[in-house]
């Protein structure tokens, strides 16, 4: 098992941890859901701008179910991209309590 260091506080952790002993930071490792989720809404958005210029440029009419297609499929491409862009990598979140 290897180990990893927080960014934070400089305490040594077991990879395999979900949150640092010495800061209660919480350890990410890969892409979070939130990330994964702002992918989704991401491509699918990129792709309903990129199907609306294509079809107006071939002059198809507006089909309310090839909009929808396209944000499926835009929202699995991007969540995809979002979950592999952190792909192996360890993060910490240092979650600041309000006083
Ligand atoms: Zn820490």
């Amino acid at each position: 098992m290897s180990e990893i260091i927080c960014p934070h506080c400089h305490t040594l952790a077991m990879r395999g941890a979900n949150v640092c002993v010495g800061c209660q930071a919480e350890v990410v490792y890969g892409s979070t859901f939130g990330e994964m989720k702002q992918g989704a809404i991401f491509g699918a958005v990129i792709f309903i701008i990129v199907e609306a210029l294509i079809l107006s440029g071939l002059d198809i009419s507006f089909e309310f179910n090839y909009y929808l297609f396209g944000a499926a499929v835009g929202a699995f491409i991007g969540f995809f991209l979002a979950a592999r862009a952190h792909d192996g990598s360890t993060r910490f979140f240092r979650v600041y309590h309000r006083k």
